[in-house]
């Protein structure tokens, strides 16, 4: 089995929030599609050990941002790599609460639904929630991020067919993967994001920066 066929498959980046008795939290997501267009129903699959999981499934209502395409990493990083146990993901956060009482977050966002869950399907690590909507509003015409965007160009991952010529100046273009959450420093690329041009060697990078997805400091990142 060639599992690289199943990264073939589109998926979209967004923001899943819920709230549970006053707590609410969020998490990124990618696997989100329509399920019916009469009533509107969408699917959306949690890891079952997420807080954002473990909330939803006892309010049965969530929130989906769409976000688009220039997300900042700082901002999936926030909502995909750590955990609301250990920090509250939606301070600083531009939010909404929607009709059905649950926190929306608009940073970034293109477009929002709001839906109650009607069925539900465990999948081993995962439950596939499935949720009618009951609210959608779109909020400007910005492209939305595709899941090969973030991977592709934003994470600085390149093709496995890498050009011979990082070959002949290995030295200077080492590409550095994060321990924590394995974001990939490509030195072609750069963190642009963050203030560090392309090209810039990740030696020469400030011992300030820190991963642009998790937060983990320059120390965290081995050689490739
Ligand atoms: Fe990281």
């Amino acid at each position: 089995m060639n599992r690289e066929a199943l990264h073939k498959i589109s998926y979209g980046i967004y923001i899943l929030a819920t709230e549970f008795e006053g707590k609410a939290n969020g998490q990124i997501v990618d696997s989100v599609f329509q399920v019916t267009a009469e009533p509107p129903t969408v699917a959306v699959s949690v890891n079952k050990l997420n807080l954002t999981c473990e909330y939803l499934l006892k309010t049965e209502k969530f929130s989906l941002s769409i976000l688009e395409k220039n997300t900042p990493m700082t901002l999936i990083g926030r909502f995909g790599f750590k955990s609301g146990r250990a920090l509250n993901k939606f301070e600083g956060i531009k939010l909404k609460k929607g009709i059905t009482g649950m926190p929306i977050v608009l940073d970034n966002t293109i477009a929002y639904l709001e839906a109650e869950v009607i069925s539900r399907l465990e999948v081993g690590t995962h439950i596939i929630l499935v949720g009618k909507v009951v609210e959608a509003e779109l909020l400007n015409n910005l492209e939305p991020m595709t899941y090969a965007y973030y991977h592709d160009v934003k994470k600085g991952q390149s093709p496995k067919t890498a050009p011979t010529y990082i070959k002949e100046e290995e030295e200077q273009l080492d590409k550095y993967v994060c321990k924590v959450c394995g974001y990939v420093y490509d030195p072609v690329a750069g963190d642009p994001d963050d203030g560090v041009v392309a090209g810039t060697k990740f030696a020469d990078i400030p011992e300030s920066w820190v991963c642009p997805v998790c937060g983990a400091s320059k120390d965290q990142f081995e050689k490739q």
